[in-house]
C-alpha cells in the first residue's frame, strides 16, 4: 500500500471491477494501483484486492480495488462479495461487441443487489481505446445506455493508462458525495430527535385533527378538546384534515 505522509485515511471506499473475461479488468486494477501494465497478465482466480491511498480535496482516502475473476462465464457475483462495496465498475471492451452486449446481464447482477445496497455508484467503462481501429462500440453508445441507468460513463485504456485515474476520480468522487449526503441527513435526524420533548402515540379515538400543514410537516390536532399543536415524525404517520389520525408519533412545540 502507498503510504502518505498526509495522515490516516478518514474514508475507506471499496469499488469492484465486474464484467466480461479479457475486457482488462485486472489491467485496470493493476493500472490504477501500480501504474503498471503486465502483457501477460495470468487469469485472476477468484477474488483479487489491491490498495492504493489517495488524496481528493481535503480528504485522504483508502481505495481497495477488487478484481473478479470466475464469475465472467456466468455474469453473476458472489453477494458475498458485495459486502460494503460502494462502487461496482462495469467493464467492456470496445473492440468486442459482444462484452458490450453482454451489458444488460452485469446490469441486472447488479441491481439484484441494489435492492439491498441502495447507494451503490456505478460506472460503465470502455476500455483499450488504445486501439482505435478495432473500435466496435462507439462513445455515444456507452453514453446513452449509462444515461438510460443514471450511472457515470468514461473510457480508459490499461495498456496506455489513458484516463484510468480519472474513471477511478470519477466514482470515488461520487461516491463521496453520496455518502457525505447520507451523513448529513444522519445528523439532522438525531438534531430532530433530540428536540423531541415528548413523544406520543396518537390515537384515533383521542385526537381529532382539525387542520394540516404537511409542507411544514405540521398538524393542529384537538384532545379532549385541548388543542396541542403537534410535529409529526416522518415515519409511520397517517392524517388528513378534519379526520381522526390513526397513529402518528408526535411531540408537543
Ligand atoms: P480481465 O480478464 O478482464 O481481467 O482482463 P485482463 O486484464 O487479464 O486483460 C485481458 C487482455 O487484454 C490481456 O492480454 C491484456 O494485456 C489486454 N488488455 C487489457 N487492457 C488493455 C488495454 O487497455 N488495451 C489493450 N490493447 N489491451 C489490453
Ligand atoms: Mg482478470
Amino acid at each position: 500500500m502507498n503510504q502518505t505522509n498526509e495522515g490516516q485515511p478518514e474514508l475507506d471506499i471499496k469499488v469492484m471491477l465486474i464484467g466480461d473475461q479479457a475486457v482488462g479488468k485486472s489491467s485496470l486494477m493493476v493500472r490504477y494501483t501500480e501504474d503498471n501494465f503486465y502483457v501477460n497478465m495470468l487469469g485472476t482466480a477468484g477474488l483479487d484486492f489491491k490498495k492504493k491511498i489517495i488524496r481528493r480535496g481535503d480528504k485522504v482516502i483508502k481505495v481497495t480495488v477488487y478484481d473478479t475473476a470466475g464469475h465472467e462465464r456466468f455474469r453473476k457475483i458472489n453477494k458475498s462479495y458485495y459486502r460494503n462495496v460502494k462502487g461496482m465498475i462495469l467493464v467492456y471492451d470496445i473492440t468486442d461487441r459482444q462484452t458490450f452486449d453482454n451489458f444488460t446481464e452485469w446490469m441486472n447482477s447488479i441491481l439484484e443487489n441494489e435492492q439491498k445496497e441502495k447507494s451503490t455508484q456505478i460506472l460503465i467503462l470502455g476500455n483499450k481505446i488504445d486501439m482505435p481501429e478495432e473500435r466496435k462500440v462507439l462513445l455515444e453508445e456507452g453514453n446513452s445506455i449509462a444515461s438510460k441507468y443514471n450511472a457515470l460513463f468514461t473510457e480508459t485504456s490499461a495498456k496506455t493508462g489513458e484516463n484510468v485515474e480519472n474513471a477511478f476520480n470519477l466514482i470515488i468522487d461520487k461516491i463521496i458525495q453520496t455518502e457525505q449526503a447520507i451523513a448529513d441527513n444522519k445528523s439532522k435526524e438525531n438534531s430532530n430527535e433530540q428536540n423531541i420533548s415528548k413523544t406520543k402515540e396518537v390515537k384515533e379515538d383521542n385526537y381529532q385533527v382539525s387542520k394540516t400543514d404537511p409542507d411544514n410537516n405540521k398538524i393542529l390536532i384537538t384532545n379532549n378538546n385541548e388543542t396541542d399543536k403537534l410535529k409529526l415524525s416522518t415515519e409511520g404517520t397517517q392524517y388528513s384534515s378534519g379526520k381522526k389520525t390513526k397513529k402518528a408519533n408526535c411531540f408537543c412545540y
